[in-house]
């Protein structure tokens, strides 16, 4: 019989509100949701052709050992087996598990409270590292937590919006339909982009700065330093709520206007033009994205951001803020159960005593982890050198993802002992599982996800699992009771895990924690179907707010004030007379992530066929390519070959390839495989932009 079910799309951290159809013959149709606060029934290309994508082809169906189809029992029980002697024999570090944004929030934190608090390490991680862990990092030096402080309603409300890292039009979609239709509705709105490219994103810019590589700490210090000349800092906010002003002003003058433009590559006119604008309007949010997260001083780049409205004032209230926004459809409920190395759940610290102390008595926990494990880029350099024996990947594809892929794949192929829960079943990285496990995809599985605007939102199924497939949660649960942890993993239901996880959010919470949903502690499987959409904080007893954080201060550090941090502008530059060119990479408009999915819908796959390189004229006519050549890009790590796309719109002497393509697609696309393993030392997060390559002309000789 015919149905409709609301659910959430699992692309882009918008979270878009998505009613699936299902017909009386079975065929299944989307559209956006009218009563989703993220989306009012919009969706982007992706979301709209989510039904384009539900096929069974290269689907994972079975459990598969070696290759070979297995039982259930059999392979859960080998997973168990390998994982426990792994711990016996060389101790709780020796495993480790790599999830992923694309998880859902129940399957993040069984996941998180098996390796944490019952295997004893700290040694799971995400691949959200890649994505946002920069802006973790710089909210919880900042505020104390990671709290992201707005909402989208905020880039509506908003007199100036600047887009820094962030080609909005193509990686929120929705969020930027949003700011068009504001900016359209209000001319007085202004916009500003920051990026080496001319995205898509300029097109709606009152002003584009086409920045030079990891120019932003000198450009947001610039900014501070003018601020603080120009008597436009709220001198009532800082005394009242911050510490640390002077210290981070003296750095941020450390550059004057001229060596402000050498370093930013952007001229003292339009230097002073941003600085004016900022300065003059009241109402500003500034969103930023992975151009600031993924560098080597993604950290501070984010604190240099997040200086300037502290120092303003200008945070908390409508329409101003700083705005992180997060990649993946889950990387923020992913942040709110600690599946990041160096997190434990709800937001607690896995540094404090008295936090991991917590944690103990709420799970009853054996073995809660008492330091930080390892980060993706080092959890993988440890699968390489042989530390890991046993590693258990989730929902990703890090073959392809990760830095320095050709060494991941390697380190990957060498360890003894290999577990992938995927839906497809020949990913790149799925290929090298001595135990595949089938998980259950979008429109099969049912749980919680939360938007970059901490708005959790059911998932739901409305398809039945496909061959033997099982929800990540339920393969978790399974290998946690093997392993002896019966009690703790005897959830009979994603919804009991979800009341686990708000229980926990409220457990001892005296409002030291910003993370709490304790509202929802003894929530019923009938009240968890019918979930509506809502933004936390939700604590026990309070009705869903919508809440601003910080319009008043009260910060999260002991003394509830904010920190100014004082940074100094990177040496920038990477490219060399051997590797000339600077390498970003990024994603397009109709792909998501290594195409696994969207690669199914031959109309996703229309826009933008196959790997390219945006390339300047003058670069292109100095390596001898024209439009619609083939170009080698090489790195000391590895080397691509993708069709070039000869634009101004790049800036000269930077290149930009995307991430999505990988050997199943096309030969020798693996852009990651070029980039280095080179982290930001705060977060962790790998540096995906600002890579030093060179590129010629392709020769098939
Ligand atoms: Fe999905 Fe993001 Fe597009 Fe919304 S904007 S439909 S969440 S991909």
């Amino acid at each position: 019989m015919a149905c409709e079910v609301k659910t959430t799309c699992p692309y882009c951290g918008v979270g878009c509100g998505v009613i699936a159809r299902v017909g009386d013959d079975g065929a299944v149709s989307v559209k956006g949701d009218p009563e989703h606060p993220a989306n009012f029934g919009r969706l982007c290309s992706k979301g709209s052709a989510l039904a384009e994508t539900l096929d069974l082809d290269g689907r994972l169906l079975h459990p598969e050992i070696g290759g070979r189809r297995a039982g259930w029992d059999e392979a859960l029980e080998l997973v168990a087996e390998r994982f426990s002697q792994a711990i016996a024999e060389h101790g709780p570090d020796s495993v480790a598990f790599y999830v992923s944004g694309q998880l859902l929030t129940e399957d993040y934190y069984l996941a998180n409270k098996l390796m944490k608090g019952f295997i004893g390490s700290a040694n799971i991680d995400t691949n959200s590292r890649l994505c946002m862990s920069s802006s973790v990092a710089g909210h919880r030096r900042a505020f104390g937590s990671d709290t992201v402080p707005g909402t989208y309603e905020d880039l509506e409300l908003a007199d100036l919006v600047i887009l820094t890292g962030s080609n909005l039009a193509w990686c929120h979609p929705v969020l930027y339909q949003r700011l068009a239709a504001a900016k359209a509705s209000r001319p007085e709105m202004k916009v500003v982009v920051i990026d080496p490219r001319r995205t898509m994103t300029a097109d709606i810019a009152d002003m584009h700065l086409a920045i030079a590589p990891d120019g932003d700490v000198a450009l947001f210090n610039g900014l501070l330093a003018h601020l603080a000349s120009s008597g436009a800092v709220d001198q009532d906010y800082v005394s009242a709520n911050t510490n640390g002003f002077t210290e981070a002003v003296q750095a941020a003058a450390a550059l004057d206007l001229p060596s402000l433009s050498d370093v930013t590559g952007l001229t003292q006119k339009q230097l002073r033009d941003f600085f004016r604008l900022f300065e003059t309007t009241e109402k500003v949010v500034t969103c930023y994205s992975q151009g600031v997260n993924q560098s080597s001083a993604g950290t501070d780049k984010v604190n240099a951001i997040l200086n300037c409205h502290l120092a303003t004032g200008r945070i908390g209230r409508p329409g101003m803020g700083p705005f992180s926004l997060t990649g993946q459809p889950n990387a923020m409920g992913g942040r709110e159960v600690g599946g990041l190395a160096n997190m434990l759940a709800a937001h607690l610290d896995i540094e404090k005593e008295i936090d991991r102390d917590l944690v103990r008595r709420f799970w009853g926990a054996t073995a809660v982890a008492s330091k930080p494990g390892l980060k993706a880029v080092d959890m993988f350099r440890a699968v390489a050198d042989g530390r890991i024996k046993a590693l258990w990947i989730m929902a990703t594809n890090p073959v392809v993802s990760m830095p320095d892929a050709d060494a991941v794949e390697a380190a990957i192929k060498a360890c003894p002992f290999v577990v992938v829960s995927d839906m497809q079943r020949h990913t790149d990285t799925a290929r090298h599982a001595h135990v595949a496990l089938p998980s259950l995809g979008w429109g099969e599985k049912d749980g919680t996800v939360t938007n970059s605007e901490r708005r959790i939102s059911r998932q739901r199924a409305f398809l039945p699992a496909p061959g033997e497939a099982r929800a990540d949660w339920w393969q978790l649960a399974e290998v946690a009771r093997r392993m002896g942890f019966d009690e703790a993993f005897s959830h009979a239901s994603q919804s009991a895990i979800f009341a686990e996880h708000a229980a926990l959010s409220g457990f001892e919470n005296d409002g030291r924690r910003d993370f709490d949903i304790g509202a929802h502690a003894a929530i019923e499987p009938a009240a968890y179907n019918d979930l509506a959409p809502f933004q936390w904080p939700q604590p026990k007893g309070t009705a869903p707010q919508g809440t601003r954080f910080f319009a008043k201060g009260e910060f999260y550090h002991a003394d509830g004030r904010a920190r100014f941090i004082a940074v100094q502008a990177p040496q920038a530059r990477r490219a060399n007379e051997a590797f000339p060119y600077t390498l970003n990479t990024g994603r397009v408009r109709d792909h998501w992530h290594t195409m696994t999915r969207t690669g199914k819908s031959a109309r996703l796959s229309s826009h933008l066929a196959e790997p390219f390189v945006e390339i300047h004229p003058r670069d292109a006519q100095n390596i001898g390519v024209s439009d619609a050549d083939l170009v080698v890009i090489e790195s000391p790590h590895g080397s691509a070959v993708v069709r070039a796309l000869v634009t101004d719109r790049q800036a000269e002497g930077n290149l930009f390839v995307p991430m999505h393509w990988n050997d199943q697609f096309a030969s020798k696309a693996r852009i990651d495989a070029l980039v280095a393993p080179l982290t930001d030392p705060f977060s962790g997060q790998p540096a995906s932009k600002n890579v030093a390559v060179r590129a010629k002309r392709f020769s098939a000789k």
